[in-house]
């Protein structure tokens, strides 16, 4: 038997655009001291914008590495990928991106697809430098022009990829997202209910502690560089550790990691995300804004005291 007082919890919650999945899962937020917080789509807007198209000194061919980049990655969803896709439809005056096919996607490494370049069809690669350079892309090495502009604008804060067609790193595409604006104060409100922040993502150091500065979370709780399948790991880790963990995202890359949360803490997806990330958590915070977290976490506390 449910005790009423859950029932009201959970009726209240959704009253705040928090859908909880069943009233006994407010149980399990009660001692929730660690909350990890995955960064682009939930901490960020998860809308990127491109930047800058960058190519060697004397290689004036930026328009050229936006167009093959832009439809290369049509096929993907990704926040990378859409951006460098509408960018590069912007660029083209009402014509079409050329055509692609072929299409594959490497989670948390970039995308690959043969594109149609005026009648020569050329294999493209939109992706992390190291990841080219696996693939055997020429050019993509540390030491190499592109990866080297593609360096300084990570430091810079951005998010950069590079393009590759037919072997050869052409340029790197730069990236920024935009922290939310209630992002700052829900980590505040986290604090204060005494639960200890960790910003994961897939993307760069250095873009990663720009948006931790921003909201506040420590640099050496900024868990950078990870793929999707570590992910996993991290809330792994920090339950080992002892700690009840709370995760939020909203990617497909989030799934594996909301779930483990869930067995032992709490999952909670952003309802702007993924269907696959709502369908791994216990809650999900419908209107994407991330003050809903400590919001849910609050009234389930309450809730508890009334019926203890
Ligand atoms: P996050 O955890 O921030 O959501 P992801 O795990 O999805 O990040 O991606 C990690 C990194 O992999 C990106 O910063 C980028 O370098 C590369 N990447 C992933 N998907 C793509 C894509 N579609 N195009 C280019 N690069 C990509
Ligand atoms: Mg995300």
């Amino acid at each position: 038997a449910t005790p009423t007082a859950l029932l009201v919890g959970t009726g209240r919650a959704a009253q705040l655009g928090i859908l909880i999945k069943g009233p006994e899962i407010l149980e399990s937020t009660r001692q929730v001291d660690t909350i990890v917080l995955d960064k682009t789509g939930t901490v960020t807007e998860g809308r990127m914008r491109l930047a800058e198209v960058l190519t060697p000194a004397g290689d004036d061919h930026a328009a050229h590495v936006l167009r093959l980049a832009g439809a290369a990655e049509a096929g993907s969803e990704h926040p990378i990928a859409r951006a460098v896709t509408e960018a590069a439809r912007a660029a083209q005056d009402g014509s079409p991106l050329p055509r692609s096919t072929d299409f594959s996607n490497h989670a948390g490494q970039g995308v690959s697809a043969t594109v149609d370049d005026g009648g020569t069809p050329r294999l493209v690669l939109v992706g992390r430098p190291s990841w080219l350079a696996a693939q055997g892309v020429v050019g993509a090495a540390p030491e190499d022009a592109v990866t080297r502009e593609h360096r300084a604008a990570e430091r810079d804060g951005a998010t950069a990829v590079v393009a590759a067609w037919d072997g050869r790193a052409r340029g790197a595409l730069t990236l920024r997202d935009e922290v939310k604006d209630t992002s700052p104060e829900a980590i505040a409100q986290l604090r204060t209910l005494g639960i200890t922040p960790y910003l994961l993502t897939g993307d760069n150091r250095a873009a990663a502690e720009r948006v931790a500065t921003r909201v506040g979370i420590a640099p050496d709780h900024v868990v950078a560089e990870v793929l999707p399948e570590q992910k996993l790991d991290v809330v792994t880790d920090l339950q080992a550790q002892g700690k009840v963990v709370a995760m939020v995202g909203d990617g497909v890359n989030d799934a594996a990691a909301l779930a483990q949360a869930g067995r032992r803490g709490l999952g909670l997806a952003m309802g702007t995300g993924t269907d696959v990330a709502i369908e791994a958590s216990d809650i999900t915070l419908v209107r994407g804004d991330l003050r809903a977290a400590p919001t849910a976490i609050r009234i389930s506390r309450r809730t508890l005291r009334i019926i203890k």
